[in-house]
């Protein structure tokens, strides 16, 4: 059977999850249009940078470099 529908099939933009039926779930809109993000913790990183994820990126990629990135900051408070 094909099972073509997209509407029903939306993912957190950071993670990745399936966010049909999850509660809690959040859209945000950048440059007009909505990205689904299943968390508090999706959303904060979603917002770090908005652009990165609304441009197709992987997303994987993106967390890790805002996850480094946070890490440097942590680390390096004097
Ligand atoms: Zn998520």
């Amino acid at each position: 059977m094909n099972t073509s529908d997209d509407s029903g099939a939306e993912t957190c933009v950071v993670c990745g999850k399936a966010v049909a039926g999850t509660s809690g779930v959040t859209h945000i809109y950048h440059d007009r249009r909505p990205f689904a993000l299943c968390c508090p913790m999706c959303v904060d990183m979603f917002q770090r940078a908005p652009a990165r994820f609304a441009s197709g990126e992987r997303p994987q990629s993106v967390v890790e470099d805002l996850l480094a990135d946070l890490k440097w900051k942590n680390s390096s408070r004097w």
